[in-house]
């Protein structure tokens, strides 16, 4: 049984991580409120103590040299009035002794240790602030010490009611963050969901027309992920449709001599011939075996080339060579059809690339040219740098090409009369593996024709630096 392990749901992460953070910035900020909110109201008692020390100095008796206040003054009324807002006032001799207390004062204890300032005392009744202040006698001689104290407990309760309602809150936040979260992220990984159940379905039924359709509310980056989808499988399902149809076609182009071979053979032996006749027979089948070797071998270059298999024999070649040597094949050909064949070819046209492939290709054009030419025309190669790339122009004044076929002209079996190619010798295949030949030598194949006027393929290679200077040297 497959355990759940929630750490590996990219939902549960993204909520926990995102109420972990939440949760301590809450913290973090209630932390800061309630230090500035413990440092406000502290203030305020320290500044209280300072108002009520400075009214009790006044009311001293300082015309005797004692601690006692001054009975004439009001003292006794300002002392009540203190005692009754929880104040409490100490007088207390240089020795520490309290001499005078105003006020409830029994947690505070009778010997105090006397410094200056303020100060926060722990008793057995929490924490009391204090504030003690030295009296100078009229000469201006220390005669003791005044210390006036607060409980801090009214204020601690306070901080403490604080910190339980942010206690309380806390909780409910997160509950309330982790939701929102988990509503949030599950949205956001909708389109994620989707893809991986699509691909599911795709993976069982094998049907690429799927599709996740997903656009979101607006272009974001899922959304683009989930359109990045679609498009990957347009494009693979175009690619598995042309395949298919390919290896329908090449099965379609193999059955064909394949029967006529078994015809023959049938035809043959059906009955006890001449020598003559087997003869006869027995060249026909050649011919269609010398088809099949022709197709099979052309389907095998066209694959390895589609592959993008590298060649082996990527050399500096003279094209203008090449060129001519291909001239000299061609020319028993024309004669034979009864046309003029004319090159102009000008010398030194350099290109890196393979030799067999590159003469497969211009044979595969002129021959073509010769083929398609009805006597007497012409077939002319031209070869010549412009624009600075090499061109070369394979032109004859045959029989043309309808416009209609011009788009499909590259496509694998594709012929523009079938019924003549294929009487011709021809697979249906030399163009597309011409086009394959041209891209690996990152060059480009254009057709021009005008149905009986004649047709003009220009291939075309780029030029580099490094091959034009190879070309002048
Ligand atoms: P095939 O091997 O049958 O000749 P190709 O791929 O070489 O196949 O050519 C595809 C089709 O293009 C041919 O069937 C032919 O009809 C047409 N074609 C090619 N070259 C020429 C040309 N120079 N003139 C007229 N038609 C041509």
């Amino acid at each position: 049984m497959k355990l759940w392990k929630p750490w590996q749901n990219l939902r549960f992460r993204l909520v926990a991580w995102y109420s972990l953070l939440a949760g301590l910035s809450m913290l973090g900020s209630d932390r800061l409120i309630y230090h500035e909110f413990q440092r406000t109201l502290l203030e305020q008692v320290d500044g209280a103590l300072k108002v009520n020390a400075i009214q009790a100095l006044k009311s001293l008796d300082d015309e005797v040299n004692t601690l006692l206040f001054d009975p004439r003054k009001d003292a006794p009324i300002i002392a009540s009035l203190l005692s009754d807002a929880g104040v409490v006032i100490l007088l207390i001799g240089n020795d520490g002794a309290v001499m005078e207390r105003f006020g409830d004062s029994s947690m505070l204890p009778a010997h105090q240790v006397v410094k200056p300032g303020f100060e926060t005392v722990l008793t057995g009744e929490g924490r009391w602030r204090t504030y003690t202040k030295e009296i100078l006698t009229s000469r201006g001689r220390p005669s003791g010490w005044l210390k006036v104290a607060r409980s801090l407990q009214p204020i601690d309760t306070t901080l403490q009611n604080l910190s339980n309602r942010y206690l309380l809150k806390l909780p409910i936040l997160l509950g309330v963050v982790g939701l929102g979260g988990y509503f949030l992220a599950s949205r956001a990984l909708k389109p994620v969901v989707q893809i991986t159940q699509i691909s599911k379905q795709i993976r069982v039924s094998g049907n690429l027309a799927q599709r996740i359709h997903y656009r979101g509310t607006s272009n974001d980056e899922l959304a683009r992920l989930a359109m990045m989808f679609d498009e990957m499988m347009d494009s693979l399902q175009s690619a598995f449709e042309f395949e298919r149809r390919f290896l329908m076609d090449a099965s379609h182009e193999l059955r064909t001599p394949l029967t006529a071979l078994k015809g023959r053979l049938q035809v043959t032996l059906r009955q006890p011939r001449t020598v003559a006749d087997y003869q006869e027979s027995l060249h026909l089948i050649d011919h269609d075996v010398d088809r099949l070797i022709r197709l099979s071998s052309d389907l095998l270059l066209l694959s390895r080339l589609e592959q993008g298999h590298r060649y082996a024999d990527q050399d500096l070649i003279d094209l203008s060579d090449l060129l001519a040597a291909v001239a000299v094949q061609a020319q028993p050909l024309a004669d034979l059809a009864g046309l003029s064949f004319r090159t102009f070819i000008v010398p030194n046209l350099l290109i890196q690339g393979s030799p067999d492939h590159l003469i497969r290709l211009f044979l595969n054009l002129v021959d073509n040219a010769i083929k398609y030419t009805p006597a007497p025309g012409r077939v002319s190669v031209v070869a010549v740098i412009q624009q600075s790339r090499i061109r070369v122009d394979i032109s004859d004044t045959g029989v043309g090409i309808a416009p209609e076929h011009l788009p499909h002209l590259f496509e694998r079996f594709y012929r523009v009369e079938k019924s003549r190619s294929r009487a011709t010798g021809g697979t249906g295949l030399g163009l597309s593996i011409a086009q394959e030949i041209v891209h690996h030598h990152h060059g480009t194949i254009t057709v021009q024709s005008q149905p009986g006027h004649g047709t003009n393929f220009t291939v075309s290679f780029p030029l580099d630096v490094k091959r034009d200077g190879l070309a002048s040297a």
